[in-house]
């Protein structure tokens, strides 16, 4: 975020030679992978723009902390997991997504808010501070 001075996870991506590829993907949201040394991000085109930023921020996520990892698809049940990689995922996009006053904790209920789902997705609690450029 302070390197390229943006928080648009889309940008970002472009940034870090990440290819967004957005189509129908039915109930999956997106997914990352990694081929031959690229990294790819899906999107699924079909469901709500803040939902298709949360799910590139997720995926965002995988691609930065997770590079060799090939992600299971992210589903909105994905959300509410107790896997540690996803749980991680999550805590990126929550962070790049919903920054917070200095030292301040961000709660997921908000992101649930955010994003329109019923259930609290699960976070890890950490202090994510938006990032002053
Ligand atoms: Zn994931």
């Amino acid at each position: 975020m302070r390197k390229y001075r943006t928080y648009d996870p889309f940008d970002l991506a472009d940034y870090l030679h990440i290819e967004i590829i957005k189509r129908p993907l039915g109930n999956i949201w997106g997914f990352y992978i990694l081929i031959r040394r690229n990294k790819q991000i899906y999107i699924n085109s079909e469901i709500e723009y803040i939902k298709q930023k949360f799910t590139c921020s997720h995926e965002l996520g995988h691609a930065v902390l997770h590079p060799k990892e090939n992600c299971p698809f992210m589903r909105s049940s994905t959300l509410f997991t107790i896997n540690k990689l996803e749980i991680e995922a999550n805590t990126f996009a929550a962070c790049l997504m919903f920054p917070t006053a200095d030292g301040e904790l961000y709660t997921s209920k908000q992101v649930a808010a955010a994003l329109n789902v019923a259930e609290a997705p699960v976070l890890y609690e950490v202090a994510c501070t938006k990032a002053i450029f």
